[in-house]
C-alpha cells in the first residue's frame, strides 16, 4: 500500500501578511518537492463532522471563529495569529485533512498519510486561537479515531520545536490519548515541563535547551521511544513541525534534514507492531522554506518505507 498526501489549494489562500513566517510559500515549497515523486497518492480534505469539532473545541469558540473571518483585509486573532478571507476554507480544510487521512487508512486506500496543510494546529487550545493556529488538527484526529473508530490508545508524537500547548490542552483530559512532545525550553509558548503529565499520567514532555544538536536530541528521544513501547498505541499521530532544523529562523535547535527521517523511522519502528503501521502525520511549523521542503521529504521517505 501507499502513502497519501492530503492537501488543499485553500492552504495557499490563507494570507497572513507580508513578512509573516507562517506564509503560503511554505505549502508551495513542500508541494513542489513532493510533486517530483511518483510514489505518493494525492487526496483532498473531507468535511469535519460537527460533533467532532464540538468535542475538540468549545461551542462558544467555534461560533466566534465562524464569524471572525474578514470579508477583506487581515484580522488578528492574537498577536501573531492572522486570518484573511481565504482563511475560512483553509482552516476547515486543514481540519478536514485528518478526516480524509483517517477514512482512507480505515478503508485500506493507503497505509499512512501526511497532511500538508496550513494553518497549523498544535497551539490552538479548546477556547483559544494562538501561535498561528486556529483549529487543533491533532485533537480533531484523536476525537475522530476514538469516537468513530473506537480506538483506545492513540499516541501523538509532537516533534515541533515549540511545545504544543493546544495539543496538551485538548488531550490531557482524554483517557484514550498519550501526548508526547520534545521542544525547546524555556521558549514560546512556555510550559511543557516534566510536571505537565496530563490528568491521567497521559503526557510526556521533554524540554530541551536552545542549541540542542542531533546527538543530544536523539539521546533524549530514547525516552519517547521507551514510553511508546510501554504504551503500545493502536494508532499513531505526528504533530510534524520541522522548525527544530538548524536553518529555521524562529528557533535554536541544530537538527538537519536527515534527522527527521530518523525521528520518523525510529518512532515507526517502536510502534508499527501495535498500530499495524496506521499513522496520520500533520504539518505544524517549519519556517525556512528549503529546510522545510527537505525535512518533509525525509519524513515522507520514512512513512513510505514502513508501508
Ligand atoms: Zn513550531
Amino acid at each position: 500500500m501507499k502513502t497519501a498526501i492530503i492537501s488543499s489549494e485553500a492552504s495557499e489562500q490563507h494570507l497572513t501578511g507580508d513578512g509573516h513566517p507562517e506564509q503560503p510559500k511554505r505549502i508551495l515549497s513542500i508541494k513542489n518537492k513532493l510533486k517530483t515523486r511518483k510514489d505518493l497518492i494525492w487526496q483532498e480534505p473531507e468535511n469535519v463532522p460537527n460533533e467532532i469539532l464540538e468535542i475538540t473545541h468549545s461551542n462558544e469558540y467555534i461560533k466566534n471563529i465562524k464569524k471572525s473571518f474578514p470579508l477583506d483585509g487581515l484580522k488578528f486573532l492574537d498577536g501573531d495569529t492572522v486570518i484573511s478571507p481565504g482563511s475560512k476554507k483553509a482552516v476547515y480544510d486543514a481540519a478536514g485533512s485528518v478526516i480524509r487521512a483517517i477514512n482512507g487508512i480505515e478503508k485500506g486506500e493507503f497505509k499512512n498519510a501526511f497532511c500538508a496543510v496550513r494553518p497549523p494546529g498544535h497551539h490552538a487550545e479548546k477556547n483559544k486561537a494562538m501561535g498561528f493556529c486556529v483549529i487543533n488538527q491533532a485533537g480533531i484526529a484523536l476525537n475522530y479515531l476514538v469516537n468513530k473508530f473506537k480506538y483506545k490508545k492513540v499516541a501523538c508524537v509532537d516533534f515541533d520545536v515549540h511545545w504544543g500547548n493546544g495539543n496538551y490542552d485538548v488531550m490531557r483530559n482524554n483517557k484514550n490519548a498519550l501526548y508526547i512532545s520534545t521542544h525547546q525550553y524555556p521558549f514560546y509558548p512556555g510550559g511543557g515541563t516534566d510536571k505537565d503529565k496530563g490528568n491521567f499520567n497521559n503526557s510526556l514532555n521533554i524540554p530541551l535547551p536552545a542549541g540542542t544538536n542531533s546527538e543530544q536530541y536523539f539521546n533524549a528521544f530514547n525516552r519517547v521511544l521507551d514510553r511508546l513501547s510501554n504504551y503500545k498505541p493502536d494508532f499513531l499521530l505526528f504533530s510534524a513541525g520541522f522548525d527544530a532544523h538548524k536553518d529555521d529562523p524562529l528557533a535554536q535547535f541544530e537538527l538537519n534534514s536527515k534527522d527527521f527521517y530518523e525521528i520518523t523511522k525510529r518512532t515507526l519502528k517502536a510502534t508499527s507492531k501495535y498500530t499495524n503501521g496506521k499513522v496520520v502525520s500533520i504539518l505544524e511549523g517549519g519556517y525556512d522554506l528549503n529546510a522545510l521542503a527537505e525535512s518533509t521529504n525525509e519524513h515522507v521517505n520514512a512513512l513510505i518505507e514502513f508501508n
